[in-house]
Protein backbone atom coordinates (compact mmCIF):
# COMPACT_ATOMS: atom_id res chain seq x y z
CA UNK A 1 0.00 0.00 0.00
CA UNK A 2 1.48 3.63 -0.87
CA UNK A 3 1.51 5.73 2.39
CA UNK A 4 2.03 8.93 2.82
CA UNK A 5 3.69 11.04 5.19
CA UNK A 6 1.37 13.72 5.16
CA UNK A 7 -1.71 14.40 3.02
CA UNK A 8 -2.67 18.39 3.18
CA UNK A 9 -6.06 18.84 2.35
CA UNK A 10 -6.09 22.53 1.03
CA UNK A 11 -3.64 25.05 -1.21
CA UNK A 12 -4.64 28.17 0.81
CA UNK A 13 -1.92 29.96 2.57
CA UNK A 14 -1.97 27.67 5.48
CA UNK A 15 -1.79 24.39 3.10
CA UNK A 16 0.97 25.76 1.21
CA UNK A 17 3.14 26.88 3.99
CA UNK A 18 2.51 23.28 5.45
CA UNK A 19 3.46 21.95 2.32
CA UNK A 20 6.38 23.92 2.05
CA UNK A 21 7.61 22.71 5.86
CA UNK A 22 7.02 19.25 5.25
CA UNK A 23 8.79 19.16 1.72
CA UNK A 24 11.78 20.90 3.71
CA UNK A 25 11.58 18.56 6.11
CA UNK A 26 11.91 15.61 3.76
CA UNK A 27 8.60 13.92 4.58
CA UNK A 28 6.70 12.36 1.36
CA UNK A 29 3.50 14.76 0.81
CA UNK A 30 1.23 15.95 -0.90
CA UNK A 31 -1.58 19.09 -1.52
CA UNK A 32 -5.29 18.09 -2.34
CA UNK A 33 -6.66 21.53 -3.70
CA UNK A 34 -10.63 21.00 -5.31
CA UNK A 35 -10.56 24.83 -6.59
CA UNK A 36 -6.94 26.49 -7.18
CA UNK A 37 -4.50 27.32 -5.38
CA UNK A 38 -4.66 30.43 -2.72
CA UNK A 39 -8.09 30.07 -1.42
CA UNK A 40 -9.77 33.09 -0.07
CA UNK A 41 -6.47 35.10 -0.63
CA UNK A 42 -6.66 34.40 -4.46
CA UNK A 43 -9.80 36.48 -4.65
CA UNK A 44 -8.87 39.19 -1.82
CA UNK A 45 -7.64 42.79 -3.74
CA UNK A 46 -5.16 44.09 -1.81
CA UNK A 47 -2.76 42.48 1.12
CA UNK A 48 -1.32 45.20 3.43
CA UNK A 49 -0.58 43.15 6.71
CA UNK A 50 1.89 40.29 4.93
CA UNK A 51 4.93 41.55 6.97
CA UNK A 52 7.89 42.41 4.38
CA UNK A 53 5.61 43.89 1.70
CA UNK A 54 3.66 46.83 2.55
CA UNK A 55 0.81 46.17 -0.22
CA UNK A 56 0.38 43.01 -2.75
CA UNK A 57 -2.52 41.93 -5.07
CA UNK A 58 -3.76 38.69 -3.34
CA UNK A 59 -4.02 36.90 -6.51
CA UNK A 60 -0.14 38.19 -6.81
CA UNK A 61 0.97 36.91 -3.22
CA UNK A 62 -0.84 33.33 -3.62
CA UNK A 63 0.71 32.44 -6.88
CA UNK A 64 4.35 33.46 -5.07
CA UNK A 65 3.13 30.67 -2.86
CA UNK A 66 2.37 28.40 -5.46
CA UNK A 67 5.11 29.05 -7.63
CA UNK A 68 7.52 28.63 -4.48
CA UNK A 69 5.37 25.01 -3.75
CA UNK A 70 6.01 24.28 -7.49
CA UNK A 71 10.11 25.38 -7.02
CA UNK A 72 10.38 22.92 -4.18
CA UNK A 73 8.43 20.34 -6.29
CA UNK A 74 6.05 19.37 -3.86
CA UNK A 75 3.29 17.12 -5.19
CA UNK A 76 0.11 19.33 -6.17
CA UNK A 77 -3.00 17.25 -6.86
CA UNK A 78 -6.17 18.97 -8.26
CA UNK A 79 -8.76 16.87 -6.32
CA UNK A 80 -11.17 16.82 -3.41
CA UNK A 81 -11.13 15.48 -0.09
CA UNK A 82 -14.92 13.89 0.45
CA UNK A 83 -13.87 11.94 3.33
CA UNK A 84 -11.54 11.27 6.07
CA UNK A 85 -11.02 7.60 7.62
CA UNK A 86 -8.86 7.05 10.82
CA UNK A 87 -7.52 3.48 11.01
CA UNK A 88 -4.54 4.42 13.79
CA UNK A 89 -1.20 4.14 12.78
CA UNK A 90 -2.58 5.23 9.00
CA UNK A 91 -5.94 7.15 7.66
CA UNK A 92 -7.66 6.67 4.13
CA UNK A 93 -8.57 10.23 2.44
CA UNK A 94 -11.44 9.53 0.14
CA UNK A 95 -11.65 12.09 -3.12
CA UNK A 96 -13.03 12.74 -5.88
CA UNK A 97 -10.78 10.22 -7.82
CA UNK A 98 -9.90 7.37 -5.17
CA UNK A 99 -8.24 7.65 -2.48
CA UNK A 100 -5.05 8.44 -0.35
CA UNK A 101 -3.43 6.10 2.41
CA UNK A 102 -1.17 8.33 4.47
CA UNK A 103 0.14 8.42 8.14
CA UNK A 104 -1.06 11.99 8.65
CA UNK A 105 -3.24 14.18 7.28
CA UNK A 106 -3.36 18.42 7.97
CA UNK A 107 -6.96 19.64 7.08
CA UNK A 108 -6.63 23.50 5.99
CA UNK A 109 -9.36 23.48 3.81
CA UNK A 110 -10.68 26.44 4.62
CA UNK A 111 -14.01 28.26 4.44
CA UNK A 112 -16.87 29.23 2.42
CA UNK A 113 -19.21 31.87 2.59
CA UNK A 114 -22.31 31.25 4.78
CA UNK A 115 -25.66 32.30 3.05
CA UNK A 116 -28.45 34.18 4.42
CA UNK A 117 -31.16 31.85 3.54
CA UNK A 118 -33.86 34.46 2.49
CA UNK A 119 -36.35 34.56 -0.28
CA UNK A 120 -34.59 35.14 -3.86
CA UNK A 121 -31.00 33.92 -2.31
CA UNK A 122 -31.30 30.72 -5.32
CA UNK A 123 -33.43 32.66 -7.92
CA UNK A 124 -30.88 35.59 -8.20
CA UNK A 125 -27.72 33.31 -7.37
CA UNK A 126 -25.16 34.51 -10.52
CA UNK A 127 -27.91 37.21 -11.39
CA UNK A 128 -26.52 39.60 -8.96
CA UNK A 129 -25.82 37.88 -5.36
CA UNK A 130 -22.01 37.77 -5.53
CA UNK A 131 -19.97 36.40 -2.51
CA UNK A 132 -16.36 37.92 -5.01
CA UNK A 133 -16.00 41.48 -5.54
CA UNK A 134 -12.36 41.01 -7.20
CA UNK A 135 -14.15 38.15 -9.36
CA UNK A 136 -16.92 39.84 -10.33
CA UNK A 137 -16.77 43.73 -9.48
CA UNK A 138 -15.98 44.67 -13.27
CA UNK A 139 -19.16 42.99 -14.29
CA UNK A 140 -21.18 45.86 -12.54
CA UNK A 141 -19.25 49.08 -13.38
CA UNK A 142 -21.38 52.11 -13.20
CA UNK A 143 -23.83 50.20 -11.10
CA UNK A 144 -25.66 50.86 -7.53
CA UNK A 145 -24.13 48.03 -5.45
CA UNK A 146 -25.46 46.83 -1.88
CA UNK A 147 -22.82 44.89 0.83
CA UNK A 148 -24.24 43.27 3.94
CA UNK A 149 -22.84 42.37 6.66
CA UNK A 150 -20.46 44.44 9.50
CA UNK A 151 -17.36 42.41 9.34
CA UNK A 152 -13.90 42.88 7.85
CA UNK A 153 -15.04 40.83 4.46
CA UNK A 154 -18.28 43.59 3.90
CA UNK A 155 -15.88 46.20 4.57
CA UNK A 156 -13.18 45.52 2.23
CA UNK A 157 -16.07 44.28 -0.10
CA UNK A 158 -17.92 47.85 -0.42
CA UNK A 159 -14.35 49.77 -0.14
CA UNK A 160 -13.50 47.64 -3.23
CA UNK A 161 -16.43 48.05 -5.30
CA UNK A 162 -16.22 51.99 -5.16
CA UNK A 163 -13.64 51.22 -8.32
CA UNK A 164 -16.61 49.73 -10.04
CA UNK A 165 -19.68 50.54 -8.68
CA UNK A 166 -21.88 54.38 -9.32
CA UNK A 167 -22.18 54.38 -5.31
CA UNK A 168 -22.12 51.44 -2.49
CA UNK A 169 -24.70 51.15 0.50
CA UNK A 170 -23.13 48.89 3.06
CA UNK A 171 -25.80 47.93 5.24
CA UNK A 172 -25.32 46.45 8.80
CA UNK A 173 -27.70 44.42 11.03
CA UNK A 174 -26.74 46.25 13.93
CA UNK A 175 -24.98 49.84 14.87
CA UNK A 176 -21.95 48.33 15.62
CA UNK A 177 -19.44 47.00 13.24
CA UNK A 178 -16.94 44.02 13.60
CA UNK A 179 -14.52 44.84 10.82
CA UNK A 180 -10.99 45.94 12.66
CA UNK A 181 -10.63 50.13 12.17
CA UNK A 182 -8.50 50.15 9.46
CA UNK A 183 -11.68 48.74 7.35
CA UNK A 184 -14.12 51.21 9.15
CA UNK A 185 -12.29 54.57 8.60
CA UNK A 186 -11.30 53.53 4.83
CA UNK A 187 -15.15 53.49 4.63
CA UNK A 188 -16.00 56.47 6.55
CA UNK A 189 -13.19 58.29 3.86
CA UNK A 190 -14.91 57.31 0.84
CA UNK A 191 -17.62 59.22 -0.32
CA UNK A 192 -19.01 56.83 -2.55
CA UNK A 193 -19.65 54.44 0.39
CA UNK A 194 -23.15 55.03 2.13
CA UNK A 195 -23.37 53.08 5.42
CA UNK A 196 -26.59 52.45 6.94
CA UNK A 197 -27.09 50.30 10.41
CA UNK A 198 -29.84 48.61 12.31
CA UNK A 199 -31.37 46.95 8.59
CA UNK A 200 -31.40 42.96 8.44
CA UNK A 201 -32.03 41.23 4.95
CA UNK A 202 -35.18 40.09 4.55
CA UNK A 203 -35.33 39.31 0.36
CA UNK A 204 -33.36 39.66 -2.25
CA UNK A 205 -35.65 41.26 -5.30
CA UNK A 206 -35.95 41.46 -8.89
CA UNK A 207 -37.20 41.05 -12.05
CA UNK A 208 -37.51 37.98 -14.33
CA UNK A 209 -33.72 38.27 -15.58
CA UNK A 210 -32.01 39.86 -12.46
CA UNK A 211 -31.55 41.40 -9.40
CA UNK A 212 -33.08 44.77 -8.64
CA UNK A 213 -32.77 45.38 -5.01
CA UNK A 214 -33.22 43.91 -1.12
CA UNK A 215 -36.02 44.01 1.17
CA UNK A 216 -34.88 44.45 5.14
CA UNK A 217 -36.35 44.56 8.50
CA UNK A 218 -35.38 47.72 10.54
CA UNK A 219 -33.83 45.25 13.44
CA UNK A 220 -35.72 46.78 16.10
CA UNK A 221 -38.68 48.10 14.80
CA UNK A 222 -39.47 45.74 12.23
CA UNK A 223 -40.54 48.70 9.59
CA UNK A 224 -39.42 47.52 5.90
CA UNK A 225 -37.03 49.39 3.56
CA UNK A 226 -36.08 48.71 0.20
CA UNK A 227 -32.74 49.39 -0.72
CA UNK A 228 -31.64 48.97 -4.85
CA UNK A 229 -28.95 47.95 -6.56
CA UNK A 230 -28.27 45.87 -9.26
CA UNK A 231 -25.33 43.28 -7.52
CA UNK A 232 -25.48 42.72 -3.58
CA UNK A 233 -22.71 40.87 -1.66
CA UNK A 234 -23.88 39.19 1.53
CA UNK A 235 -20.50 39.40 3.46
CA UNK A 236 -21.93 37.85 6.72
CA UNK A 237 -19.36 35.25 7.96
CA UNK A 238 -17.66 32.03 7.40
CA UNK A 239 -18.79 28.58 6.97
CA UNK A 240 -15.99 25.97 7.54
CA UNK A 241 -15.56 23.38 4.96
CA UNK A 242 -15.65 20.48 7.12
CA UNK A 243 -18.11 17.96 4.96
CA UNK A 244 -15.41 15.55 4.43
CA UNK A 245 -14.55 15.20 8.03
CA UNK A 246 -17.73 12.90 8.64
CA UNK A 247 -18.55 11.60 12.64
CA UNK A 248 -15.08 12.57 13.42
CA UNK A 249 -15.20 13.70 16.97
CA UNK A 250 -12.18 17.15 15.98
CA UNK A 251 -15.22 19.45 15.39
CA UNK A 252 -17.03 21.66 17.45
CA UNK A 253 -20.79 23.32 17.49
CA UNK A 254 -20.05 25.26 14.31
CA UNK A 255 -17.91 22.58 12.50
CA UNK A 256 -14.74 24.58 12.94
CA UNK A 257 -11.63 22.12 14.20
CA UNK A 258 -10.38 22.28 17.53
CA UNK A 259 -6.90 22.03 17.76
CA UNK A 260 -4.18 22.16 20.58
CA UNK A 261 -1.12 25.08 20.05
CA UNK A 262 0.54 22.13 18.15
CA UNK A 263 -2.47 22.16 15.80
CA UNK A 264 -2.95 18.62 16.89
CA UNK A 265 -6.48 17.64 16.63
CA UNK A 266 -8.06 15.17 19.28
CA UNK A 267 -7.17 12.16 16.41
CA UNK A 268 -3.25 11.09 16.78
CA UNK A 269 -2.14 11.89 13.48
CA UNK A 270 -4.85 14.18 12.58
CA UNK A 271 -3.69 17.85 12.04
CA UNK A 272 -5.40 21.08 11.26
CA UNK A 273 -4.25 24.62 10.28
CA UNK A 274 -5.68 28.16 9.02
CA UNK A 275 -9.38 29.32 8.95
CA UNK A 276 -10.87 25.70 9.06
CA UNK A 277 -9.37 25.74 12.87
CA UNK A 278 -11.23 27.01 15.77
CA UNK A 279 -9.57 30.17 15.97
CA UNK A 280 -9.65 33.75 17.34
CA UNK A 281 -8.02 35.34 14.32
CA UNK A 282 -8.60 34.58 11.04
CA UNK A 283 -5.61 36.01 8.44
CA UNK A 284 -3.03 34.91 6.23
CA UNK A 285 0.15 35.35 8.33
CA UNK A 286 -1.85 33.03 11.04
CA UNK A 287 -2.80 30.97 8.20
CA UNK A 288 1.15 30.19 7.21
CA UNK A 289 1.86 30.07 10.82
CA UNK A 290 -0.89 27.29 11.71
CA UNK A 291 0.59 25.31 8.76
CA UNK A 292 4.16 25.42 9.48
CA UNK A 293 3.39 24.68 13.48
CA UNK A 294 1.12 21.90 12.22
CA UNK A 295 4.51 20.28 9.54
CA UNK A 296 6.94 20.25 12.23
CA UNK A 297 4.22 18.57 15.17
CA UNK A 298 3.93 15.90 12.45
CA UNK A 299 7.86 15.22 12.09
CA UNK A 300 7.85 15.04 15.71
CA UNK A 301 5.19 12.65 15.91
CA UNK A 302 6.22 10.23 12.73
CA UNK A 303 9.55 10.35 14.85
CA UNK A 304 7.20 8.52 17.69
CA UNK A 305 5.64 6.31 15.35
CA UNK A 306 9.14 4.82 14.74
CA UNK A 307 10.30 4.58 17.88
P1 LIG B 1 -17.55 38.05 10.47
O1 LIG B 1 -16.38 38.77 11.05
O2 LIG B 1 -18.05 36.84 11.17
O3 LIG B 1 -18.72 39.11 10.31
C1 LIG B 1 -19.96 38.70 9.82
C2 LIG B 1 -20.87 39.92 9.76
O4 LIG B 1 -22.09 39.53 9.18
C3 LIG B 1 -21.19 40.50 11.13
O5 LIG B 1 -21.19 41.91 11.08
C4 LIG B 1 -22.60 39.97 11.39
O6 LIG B 1 -23.39 40.83 12.15
C5 LIG B 1 -23.15 39.95 9.99
N1 LIG B 1 -24.27 39.01 9.86
C6 LIG B 1 -24.34 37.71 10.21
N2 LIG B 1 -25.53 37.18 9.90
C7 LIG B 1 -26.24 38.19 9.35
C8 LIG B 1 -27.56 38.29 8.84
N3 LIG B 1 -28.40 37.23 8.82
N4 LIG B 1 -27.97 39.47 8.35
C9 LIG B 1 -27.14 40.54 8.34
N5 LIG B 1 -25.89 40.54 8.82
C10 LIG B 1 -25.45 39.35 9.32
O7 LIG B 1 -17.28 37.55 8.96
P2 LIG B 1 -16.21 38.06 7.87
O8 LIG B 1 -16.25 39.52 7.72
O9 LIG B 1 -16.45 37.19 6.67
O10 LIG B 1 -14.81 37.65 8.49
C11 LIG B 1 -14.56 36.30 8.87
C12 LIG B 1 -13.17 36.20 9.49
O11 LIG B 1 -12.17 36.48 8.50
C13 LIG B 1 -12.98 37.19 10.61
O12 LIG B 1 -12.15 36.61 11.58
C14 LIG B 1 -12.29 38.35 9.92
O13 LIG B 1 -11.53 39.18 10.79
C15 LIG B 1 -11.41 37.61 8.93
N6 LIG B 1 -11.11 38.48 7.79
C16 LIG B 1 -10.06 39.34 7.93
C17 LIG B 1 -9.76 40.22 6.91
C18 LIG B 1 -8.61 41.17 7.11
O14 LIG B 1 -8.01 41.16 8.18
N7 LIG B 1 -8.26 42.00 6.16
C19 LIG B 1 -10.52 40.25 5.75
C20 LIG B 1 -11.61 39.38 5.64
C21 LIG B 1 -11.91 38.50 6.68
P3 LIG B 1 -23.20 40.96 13.76
O15 LIG B 1 -21.93 41.73 13.95
O16 LIG B 1 -24.42 41.70 14.16
O17 LIG B 1 -23.14 39.56 14.28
Amino acid sequence: MELYDVVIIGAGPAGMTAGIYAQRAGLKAVILEGHFPGGKLANTAEVGNWPGIPEIGGAELATKMYEHCSALEIELKFDAATGLEDHGNYKTVHTNSGEINTKTVIIASGTRERKLNIPGEDTYASRGISYCAVCDGALFRGEKTIVIGGGNSAYEEADYMTRFASDVTLVLRRDVPRADQINVDAVARNPKVNVVYNYTPTAFLGNDDHLTGVEFAHSKTGEKRIIEGRVVFPMVGLLANTDFVGELPILNDEKFIITGTDMSTSIPGIYAAGDVRDTVLRQIVTAASDGSIAAQSIVKYLQTLES
